[in-house]
Formats: C-alpha cells, structure tokens, sequence
C-alpha cells in the first residue's frame, strides 16, 4: 500500500523564508483548483492508502465549506489509512474547521509554530503567538484528537540560544506528541531571499540543533529521525512511508511522488494546473538512483536501514555495492552496524550530508 500526499497551495499569507509551492487564499480560486484535484484523483486511480497527508501551503486556510468538500473527496482514503495527518496554521484552525476533520477522521495534526518568540515572528512575518497555537493544541484535544506535531525553526535572523532554549522548552510543556526542527535555508525567492538576509553561521547552526538535541531527549523526546523527535513512540507514519523510501501518490498543483521507478513533480504553475491538469515531469529511476536513495533516506532514521530489506528489494547485498563508504565511515565513528541495520552514529547525523557524499 502506498501513501497518499495532498497539496493544498493556499496560505493566509505569506512567510517571509517561505519558497514553496503556495499562493494567497482566494476563495474563487480555491473552489477551481478544488475541481482540479477532483480530476487529478479520478485519472490516477488512486486505491487504499495507508497514510494520507494533507499539507501544503495551509490546508486550514481553506474556508470551512472548501475544507469539507476536500475531505469529502478524502473520504474513501482517510477513513481506511493508519494514520490521516492535516497540516494547520493555529490563526486559521477554527473549532469548525477541527470538528470537520475529526469528523473525516483525520487523527493527527502536524502545527507551523516555527517561534514564539515575539521579535522572532514579526522578523519571518507569522502571526501565531505562544497562547494562540496553545489554545489551538487544547481544543485539539477537546475535540478527541491526541496526536499532536509541531514544526520549530532554527538559524532565524537575530536569533539567541536564550530565545532558542525558550522555544523548546514552551514546545515541550505543551501536550503534544512530536516535533520538528527545521534549519533556516535562504531560499533565492522567498523574501528573506530577495532582501539579501545572510544565512545563519553554520556552527552557530550546529550548536542550535546539538543543544535542542540533549534537551528534548531529556525532556523524553525520541531523536528517532535527524529532524524528527517523538513521545512515546508517535512516530510521524507517513513521513516513515518516506524514509523507508516506499512509493506515494502525489496530488496537487505543486505535489510530487514515486510510482513504479518511476518519480513524478507535477506542475508548480496554478493556472496550468487549473486549466490542463498535473502535466507532470517524470523521470526514471535506475536501480542506482533508487539503491542511492534508499541510503539517503534510510541514514536519516535512528534505526537506520534494514539490511535484509535492501537486499530483498536490490537483490545484492549493501556492503558488496557501497563496501568503501560504509569500511570509512564505520571506521571514521559515523556509520555502526548491528546484526540488521546500518546506521549513522550521533556524531555521523551532525554531517550526514558528508557521508553521504562517499555513497555517490
Ligand atoms: S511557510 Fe507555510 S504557512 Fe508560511 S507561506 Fe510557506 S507554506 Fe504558507
């Protein structure tokens, strides 16, 4: 069974770092990309899905009635995955907006929080204080859904390890069951972009994600993926889908996905997404790309890659393709090996990018 990835393109506004595939909310527009979606769906057939992820963009930017209509659409798919995540932005997500998608039975809710820090959130230009995402979590809860991601940014201009700790620690008294930590990256079309802001010190970077490290765990945050952290085992399922490198359908102007050796970005334009479809770009993967990515995908996870499956899935066993790279790199304390798995070390996660590197 594959997973099912949804793109919402429509946001409240717009996020000054923000470069993905998104655009203001209006409502005319949404109802016709809504139409769009309906077709897109249809032509590829989609069957049960195991996890399904609403994102985007700002899925609860959607007024109520676009949202019901959405999960209307969903319906066949939510209700028969493990697990149905929706991304929201804690201003927009209305008690209405909540009911809806308990009601469709979304079961896990993944929050832009980013900061909470005051200055912080004027300078990325996002609206959701400390009390705002807090109240969203509590009616989250209110409203039966228990599984609960927030998503952190670090690296942020002007940003202290005082405001940053701060930040951590107001997400971990929170009730929620997963977070996320994201690095600023300074996109060429994103505001931050345009207006020449530098990106952050790289070892000002590395000391903002080894400090957020030893506290969320003793906080009792699992460091279970190089940016993922989880409660009590909720580790985020689709996601997982990813990381395990299996295949998912992506749907939307702006979405992408696997199928087949085959992966597929379809158009990031609206309005060729509105009046032609996905028009797609695909490309073939050969057995190196996909073994390549299995790798890059696989190191991520604490637990690393399963041995028996790379070699059920390739045929060939992972030291007879990659023996340099994994002998240096065990050697070097960033790879170690168990009976089933390769994974990367605490100190291997800090350059994963390095190692990786040799697996070209
Ligand atoms: S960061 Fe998220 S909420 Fe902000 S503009 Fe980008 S997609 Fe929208």
């Amino acid at each position: 069974m594959k997973a099912l990835y949804v793109h919402v393109p429509f946001c409240d506004h717009i996020c000054a770092y923000c470069d993905f595939m998104r655009c203001g909310y209006y409502e005319p527009l949404a109802e016709k990309w809504l139409l769009a979606v309906k077709r897109e769906i249809q032509e590829k057939k989609i069957e049960e899905c195991k996890t399904v992820y609403i994102g985007g963009g700002t899925p609860s930017s959607l007024s109520t009635s676009l949202l019901e209509q959405l999960l209307e659409l969903l319906q066949p798919y939510l209700k028969k995955s493990d697990e149905a995540s929706i991304e929201v932005n804690a201003d927009s997500f209305s008690d209405e907006k909540l009911a809806l998608c308990k009601r469709y039975g979304i079961n896990r809710i993944s929050m832009g929080a980013q900061t909470f820090q005051t200055d912080l959130l004027k300078i990325i230009d996002r609206k959701a204080d400390y009390a705002t995402v807090k109240d969203a979590i509590m009616r989250i809860h209110e409203h039966g859904i228990h599984d609960i991601s927030l998503d952190l940014m670090y690296g942020l201009p002007s940003q202290t390890m005082k405001m940053w700790l701060d930040d951590l620690s107001k997400a971990a008294s929170l009730p929620i069951t997963h977070l996320s930590l994201y690095a600023l990256t300074i996109e060429e079309h994103s505001r931050f972009g345009r207006v020449g802001i530098q990106p952050c010190d790289p070892d000002k970077e590395a000391d903002f994600y080894e400090k957020a490290i030893a506290y969320l765990q003793k906080q009792g945050f699992e460091h279970y993926e190089i940016s993922n952290f989880a409660k009590n085992g909720c580790y985020a399922k689709h996601n997982l889908m990813y990381w395990h490198y299996e295949d998912f359908y992506g749907i939307g102007c702006g979405a992408s996905g696997k199928s087949d050796h085959m992966r597929y970005d379809n158009t990031r334009n609206l309005h060729t997404y509105l009046t032609k479809g996905a028009c797609p770009n695909r490309y073939l993967l050969n057995r190196k790309d996909e073994m390549f990515e299995t790798v890059m995908m696989g190191l991520r996870l604490r637990k690393g890659i399963h041995k028996q499956t790379f070699y059920q899935c390739f045929k060939s066993d992972i030291h007879d393709i990659y023996r340099d790279a994994i002998q240096k790199h065990i050697q070097l304390g960033n790879l170690q090996e168990t009976a089933n798995e390769l994974r990367t070390t605490y100190q291997g996660m800090l350059i994963l990018h390095d190692i990786l590197i040799d697996f070209l």
